[in-house]
């Protein structure tokens, strides 16, 4: 099984988690840039937090064989904070560094007009850029906070296409299906969305254009959720091929319309092997002796 996990934040996981998830098969993952749980207080909270994804936990990803990538944006709960909302001068240059597959996430947390205001603005970056975009929708007034999500997303003009609508259930696949968007599932331990719904989703509604991560953060979450999804699909009489088509095919597909996604093995990994202080890996050379 090779996973791409395309939503989850390593920043906040151990290295015991990067080596169970190799072992799981994950090869790739995409971290979006995210709140911290902390609340920022100005701008370079966000500048130093975004080298940190694009510079050291890249190289830490790499030193357990993994490649790491990003998405670059000012997240929905903190755009109602005008000392945040500074962040957004700089984005656009972030947005062209090595490693950034998308903007994100973006979107709703409490639907304010501060949050319509970067939303929209932020959109008009990735059209920009000509990057896809990942949508955060709201954990409270799902049905609604998705409706008005993809109302957004047509009037920024943005193809849906290039859009990944995150943290569906049951109540919005449908919508964001019929938009033409990507459709994402984060897999949580014992909240909002399992792998035997999901397994449930993906009987009803095929396997196109379908997404599942793990969303893990410091909060109660599985970064294994991707490899325990295929293996529910797999109990369920999905084949190889479909469980390669949700958990690598398909946001290889979504990410790759970024032109940065990096696939092929990290060179001079070994498995099982642990990581050298001072090892030199591709396009992590600034940090080397960074351990030392
Ligand atoms: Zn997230």
């Amino acid at each position: 099984m090779r996973i791409l996990d395309p939503h989850i934040h390593m920043t906040s996981r151990t290295t015991d988690d990067y080596e169970a998830m190799y072992a799981s098969g994950v090869r790739v993952v995409v971290e979006p840039a995210f709140w911290l749980g902390q609340p920022r207080t100005g701008v370079g909270s966000f500048t130093d937090y975004f080298d940190s994804l694009l510079g050291w936990e890249r190289f830490r990803a790499a030193q357990f064989g993994i490649r790491h990538h990003a998405t670059i944006a000012l997240n929905p709960k903190e755009a109602n904070d005008p000392r945040c909302r500074e962040v957004l001068a700089e984005i656009p240059r972030y947005l062209l560094k090595d490693g950034v597959v998308a903007v994100g996430e973006v979107g709703y947390d409490s639907m304010t007009p501060e949050e319509d205001e970067v939303f929209a603005t932020q959109l008009q970056m990735a059209r920009e850029a000509e990057l896809p975009v990942l949508v955060h929708t709201p954990h409270r007034d799902k049905l609604a906070g998705t409706r008005r999500t993809l109302d957004v997303v047509v009037e920024s003009g943005l193809p849906p296409e290039r859009v990944l609508v995150d943290h569906l259930n049951e109540t919005n696949v449908a919508l964001v299906r019929d938009a033409g968007a990507w459709a994402g599932f984060s897999i949580y331990p014992d909240t909002k969305m399992d792998e035997d719904r999901m397994v449930a989703i993906l009987q009803e509604y095929g396997t196109e254009r379908m997404i599942v991560n793990s969303a893990a953060d410091w909060g109660r979450s599985d970064p294994l959720k991707t490899a325990k999804t295929g293996h529910a699909m797999l109990a369920a009489g999905f084949s190889e091929d479909d469980v390669d088509q949700v958990l690598w095919r398909n946001p290889v597909a979504f990410y790759g319309q970024s032109g940065n996604l990096v696939l092929d093995p990290v060179p001079g990994f070994t498995e099982g092997a642990p990581p050298t202080p001072g090892v030199e890996f591709e396009g992590s050379s600034v940090l080397r002796g960074a351990r030392a």
